[in-house]
């Protein structure tokens, strides 16, 4: 697809044929079915100042706290038992945590059953990205967040696109099913700059491709910005699938910050992918990356089976399988 096009659809020029292509694609690479990531939100610590998000090192008014090793453990054994296929690791970017700390962690939830399991852990060293890929580690997911340049710098204070892509190619050598995505409207995003980010996201020819509409959350520089278009992130969704037919793609969290049923919803326009929350109950609400991010208070077995109602009653699986990138096994 040539960037006019992608320009156009991201404008609306044929939703219905760009919805529908989308859904038909995945119906076609992956039938009904959707694969379930447990999230395990260990730690809500970070370094860093990215000024979109709530959890960010300046932002005084987080009731900041960490898991044991132990008690993320205990996280993946619910997902066993509630036959969850994939754990998905995440945390700030805390440093706090050690090399053999998350080493710890990965080859305890592979011990424990064969769950694949997931590292969203941010800029970490290469050669602990290494070490966890030795443990056992299966993928790692990295958003890009956007690739140009002077909106990821105001965005992302003292960090840079090409350590990012730099860091991606190091999963990638480590030998990990790699993910990244994108932030849509993130303040200052050109509908421009939008349709350049999915093409060259597409281009990555990664095994995960993430959208999540940029949420405004108050004790953020961003705080009084507008939040991002649903239907703006559900056409990134969907330019994605006809992009990516094989990648796996996840209809966030996000989506559902802005309005209730917006995530479910997003299985229909090219997701094949949703993620809920499996952190313990009296911390969740503390992950508050965005306003309306867990929410739903509930236990972690209510808020699975939740999300697998949600599934059935669009007339889809949900799967219990480890759900692998299928790109890797057709292409590689
Ligand atoms: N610290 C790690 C992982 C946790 S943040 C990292 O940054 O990679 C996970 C994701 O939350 C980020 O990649 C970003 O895309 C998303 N995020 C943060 N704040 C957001 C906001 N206000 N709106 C939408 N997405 C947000
Ligand atoms: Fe930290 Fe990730 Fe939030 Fe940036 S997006 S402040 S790295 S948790």
């Amino acid at each position: 697809m040539r960037q006019d096009e992608v320009a156009q659809l991201l404008a609306g020029a044929d939703d219905p044929g760009l919805f529908s292509a989308a859904a038909a694609l995945t119906r076609e690479n992956f039938g009904t079915d959707v694969y379930l990531r447990g999230v395990v939100e260990f730690s809500n610590h970070c370094r860093n100042n990215c000024r979109y998000c709530g959890l960010r090192a300046a932002n005084g008014h987080v009731h900041r706290y960490r898991m044991s090793v132990d008690d993320v453990l205990a996280c993946a054994h619910l997902a066993r038992e509630l036959s969850i296929g994939t754990i998905v690791v995440q945390s700030g970017d805390d440093f706090s945590y050690s090399r053999d700390d998350i080493g710890r962690i990965v080859a305890g939830a592979k011990a424990d059953s064969d769950v694949a399991v997931t590292l969203s852990l941010g800029d970490r060293p290469e050669d602990e990205l290494a070490y966890w890929r030795d443990c056992g580690a299966d993928r790692y997911l990295l958003k890009i967040e956007t690739f140009d340049e002077a909106l990821y710098a105001r965005c992302r204070p003292g960090l840079t696109v090409a350590d990012r892509l730099n860091r991606l190619e190091a999963l990638r050598r480590a030998g990990y099913e790699v993910g990244s995505g994108v932030i849509t409207d993130l303040p200052g995003m050109t509908p421009e700059i939008l349709a350049k980010d999915l093409l060259r996201l597409a281009d990555l020819d990664l095994d995960m491709l993430a959208v999540g509409p940029f949420v405004p959350h108050p004790d953020t520089p961003f705080g009084h910005e507008a939040p991002g278009s649903i239907l703006t992130a559900f056409r990134a969704m969907a330019i994605l699938r006809l992009l990516a037919p094989l990648a796996n793609i996840p209809s966030t969290s996000a989506l559902n910050a802005l309005r209730d049923g917006a995530r479910e919803q997003g299985l229909t326009v090219g997701a094949n992918v949703l993620m809920p929350s499996l952190t313990p109950e009296n911390v969740s609400a503390d992950y508050a990356i965005y306003p309306g991010k867990n929410a739903f208070r509930a236990d972690a077995r209510a808020r699975v089976e939740a999300a697998r109602e949600a599934v059935r009653r669009l007339g889809l699986t949900p799967s219990t399988a480890v759900g692998g990138s299928k790109r890797r096994h057709h292409v590689g």
